[in-house]
């Protein structure tokens, strides 16, 4: 299967899922993870109409970014640690990994110092798995404080990774959880967190029709890591 085929399998299947949730197509971005392929795959891709690639280390995707070239935008979609903030500021139009107020806080800075404003989703973990990145229910409201307070920080919404699961379906519950404490928490702050970004190869059907606005998907587009 050729990339172009591939993408545009998962065209069809957004468009589906859009269909069944009586979404428009154009409501759910997909953030192309890419991963562990070459700036060269990206490129292909970005022939295809693709425009936004995500990756989930800060060394890996700025080595891309410069390879890639304008044209395209990139999302830091993995964790981030506080000391590499300084590297993420202003490369990644978006950073889907908030999860401490330390983090916050660092981006804040670094963001301060090179005079931009950087958007940022929280990572929210629900499903209390120790090993997880992403804060728990509890951590929630101070982080959420704190970064709404940060004059060089936009919160744009909220991302999650559920857990292991053996069938697609059995995400829903993630996906649903999010969007109502999305819900929740733009009620409590007074503002709109327009963004959810939920949903990877296995399940992103599933998030649409839970109202993901963006989809992470690398292997259904590049193929097997
Ligand atoms: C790798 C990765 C993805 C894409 O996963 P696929 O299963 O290849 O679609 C999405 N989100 C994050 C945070 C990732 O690290």
């Amino acid at each position: 299967m050729t990339q172009r085929t591939a993408y545009e399998a998962v065209l069809a299947r957004r468009a589906a899922a859009c269909g069944r949730a009586g979404r428009s197509v154009d409501s759910v971005g997909i953030v192309a993870v890419s991963k562990t392929f070459p700036a060269a795959a990206v490129r292909e891709l970005a022939d295809c109409g693709q425009r936004v690639f995500g990756e989930n280390r800060v060394q890996e995707g700025l080595a891309k970014i410069v390879e890639v070239g304008p044209g395209v935008s990139w999302h830091l979609v993995g964790h981030l640690q506080a000391n590499k903030a300084r590297d993420a500021v202003g490369r990644f139009a978006l950073i889907h990994s908030v999860d401490t107020e330390r983090l916050a806080r660092e981006i804040d800075r670094r963001a301060a110092e090179r005079g931009l404003r950087q958007a940022v989703l929280v990572q929210a973990n629900l499903s209390r798995e120790a090993t997880k990145s992403g804060v728990g229910e509890e951590g929630l409201g101070p982080l959420l404080e704190t970064i709404v307070a940060l004059g060089h920080v936009q919160l744009r919404g909220f991302m999650i990774i559920p857990p292991p699961a053996e069938r697609a379906e059995d995400s829903r519950r993630w996906f649903a959880a999010l969007r109502e404490l999305r819900d929740r928490a733009a009620e409590r702050l007074g503002q709109s967190l327009p963004e959810l970004s939920m949903g990877m190869t296995d399940d992103f059907e599933v998030a649409i029709e839970e109202g993901a606005t963006l989809v992470r998907i690398g292997r259904a587009i590049f193929g097997e890591r």
